[in-house]
């Protein structure tokens, strides 16, 4: 497995490369299209959530074996690095591995992830998603209004996105 990946078309503007960590997401946003671009249930994409299978190691052997650094590296197109009420220290230990190998992230999270800001130095980037939707219409986040607040403690700068993001889930062909 090499998770590490070139966004295509127009995702390509969010960063050099990315990663999906995640087989699933918990949010249920109802403009979610990662369950199309994955071919998978959508109920399944919502309710069966884990850190995809070996992705931490394979991370860092991609990162070894392709000597990739100094790139900015997007978490996630197709998931949430931090999916609400689910184990996330995957986000954190991949997080390590590509600081420590010299390149750079940028997070893109409807939950909150503040834990590992402490990873994060001036050239990072910490974004979340305000869509405007009422939070029946992305269930398993947190309340947008909060998300805001979440990212006051972020010692990266604070990336706003506004709507158009909800359909980024849809731009980049899955690894
Ligand atoms: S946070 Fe992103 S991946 Fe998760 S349900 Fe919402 S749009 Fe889909």
């Amino acid at each position: 497995m090499k998770p590490i990946y070139e966004p295509k078309g127009k995702a390509k503007e969010y960063g050099d490369l990315a990663i999906n960590l995640y087989t699933g997401c918990p949010h249920r946003c109802f403009y979610c299209f990662g369950p199309a671009v994955l071919h998978r249930d959508k109920e399944e994409f919502h309710s069966h959530v884990e850190s995809r299978m070996g992705i931490v190691e394979a991370v860092k052997m991609q990162l070894h074996s392709e000597q990739i650094t100094g790139k900015l590296i997007h978490l996630c197109f197709t998931c949430d690095p931090y999916p609400k009420g689910y184990d996330t220290f995957a986000t954190r230990e991949i997080i390590e591995a590509l600081k420590n190998s010299g390149n750079h992230v940028q997070i893109l999270t409807k939950n909150d992830g503040s834990r590992d800001f402490d990873l994060l130095d001036k050239d990072d980037w910490y974004g979340v998603t305000f869509t405007g939707a009422d939070h029946r219409q992305e269930p398993g986040a947190i309340i947008g209004w909060s998300r805001g607040r979440l990212s006051d403690g972020a010692a990266s700068g604070f990336w706003l996105r506004q709507r158009n993001w909800g359909s980024v889930p849809g731009y980049p062909a899955s690894r």
